[in-house]
């Protein structure tokens, strides 16, 4: 699909999963979990490491494999999603514009209301997912940062990347992808034009449910991106050793899960797309859904794990139907082996925009036929028993 654009697993084999560790000739990297770097007689680092809060060798070894796959000069690990997206959100000045996606992942939204309330930021949210409605909420000169999802959650619309980035940089902002949704195996945020890619890398890019962290990546080796790494020195954002080295493994086979994901995602949709107890199925990689065109063109290797029901009816219909699964895993969090359902307006609370009839789905790697059995019997009309 997209030129310049991602990675075929031999590449990413290429760029780092062969790990051979000089002096041992280990082929998967060491956990060093010390916290501290001594010094010799004269008072010089015995090494290139000083404190465990500000870098160390194992989250070094998982951050050049990061930037490897994502095309960027620099990327840095963080304790959690969250973690890496508050510190790039801490280089906002007062008096300062923020654009951002009225439909978005709620906890980074929550920030930016926080921000805005506390600090004398403006943040303008906007409602389509068009690049038309970007360019109207982007204030040029004041405008500083445009935040976008790739795939917006949880509604799974699609964001054109490249004409994002046009707009937010005549407008003397920089673009920052939040690109959970879709990982550089399948689309590169900076390769599109984008300043900083983000990712909870708790999702796809370990891919085990088993680990809480963040990356940001950029090719930009300005003030913010200093700003960025002192925040997560001084508020201690850095990740422990072993939650890298956990990441580090789960990238190894992140194509492979990334493209069993894909694969099901897609017979999953295209079984239930005109399904009678559904008022829609939001899946890119289905032609009838509105961001498939731009998909198409920004991603590659499949449109990923991730959708959305809108069950017929409300609340307390669609509730039911998460109910009687029992294949998939009702657990909100997204991009692990395991499929999970999650009435997300329920999980973001009453301030939620998102439809009370919807429901999230991350397609895991399980067998596909188990899935779409289990959600068939979900689906089955409800006796009212
Ligand atoms: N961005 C998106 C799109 C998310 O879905 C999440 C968490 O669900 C986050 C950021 C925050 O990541 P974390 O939970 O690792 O802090």
């Amino acid at each position: 699909m997209s030129e310049g654009n991602p990675l075929s697993l031999g590449s990413l084999l290429a760029q780092g999963m062969h790990y051979l560790e000089s002096g041992t000739g280990a082929v998967v990297p060491s956990i060093q979990p010390s916290t501290t770097f001594a010094r010799d007689a004269a008072y010089e680092l015995m090494g290139p490491y000083l404190y465990g809060r500000y870098e160390g060798p194992t989250t070094e070894a998982t951050e050049h494999l990061l930037a490897a796959l994502e095309g960027a000069r620099a990327a840095r690990l963080f304790a959690s999603g969250m973690s890496a997206a508050t510190a790039v959100l801490e280089t906002v000045s007062s008096g300062q514009h923020v654009v951002a996606p009225a439909m978005m992942y709620h906890g980074i939204k929550d920030w930016l209301h926080h921000i805005s309330q506390t600090r004398n930021v403006c943040v303008s949210f906007f409602h389509a997912p068009t690049t038309d409605a970007i360019a109207a909420a982007v204030k040029p000169g004041a405008t500083t940062l445009v935040w976008i999802e790739s795939m917006l959650n949880p509604t799974c619309d699609v964001i054109d990347i490249a004409a994002a980035a046009d707009v937010a940089h005549r407008a003397g902002a920089a673009l920052v992808v939040d690109a959970t949704f879709t990982p550089p195996v399948t689309l590169r945020a900076l390769d599109l034009g984008a300043d900083i890619v983000l990712h909870s890398a708790t999702k796809y890019l370990n891919g085990h449910s088993d680990v809480i962290a963040g990356v940001l990546a950029t090719n930009l080796m300005d003030d913010r991106w200093d700003a960025i790494q002192r925040v997560r020195k001084l508020v201690g954002g850095h990740p422990g050793a072993f939650e890298s080295w956990l990441l580090f493994r789960g990238l190894r086979t992140l194509a492979l899960r990334y493209e069993r994901a894909s694969r099901n995602a897609l017979a999953i949709a295209e079984h239930f797309e005109r399904h009678p107890r559904l008022e829609a199925v939001l899946y890119p990689g289905l032609p009838s859904h509105p961001g498939h065109r731009i998909a198409a063109k920004q991603m590659r290797g499949g449109f990923g794990g991730m959708m959305a029901l809108l069950v017929r009816g409300g609340a307390r219909e669609t509730r039911r139907v998460a109910e009687r699964v029992t294949v998939f895993v009702r657990a909100t969090s997204l991009g692990g082996v395991e499929s999970l359902i999650e009435h997300r307006a329920a999980v973001e609370g009453p301030d939620s925009p998102v439809a009370p009839n919807l429901l999230r789905l991350s397609i895991g790697i399980e067998e596909v036929h188990d899935l779409i059995r289990d959600l068939e019997q979900a689906l089955a009309t409800d006796t009212g028993a």
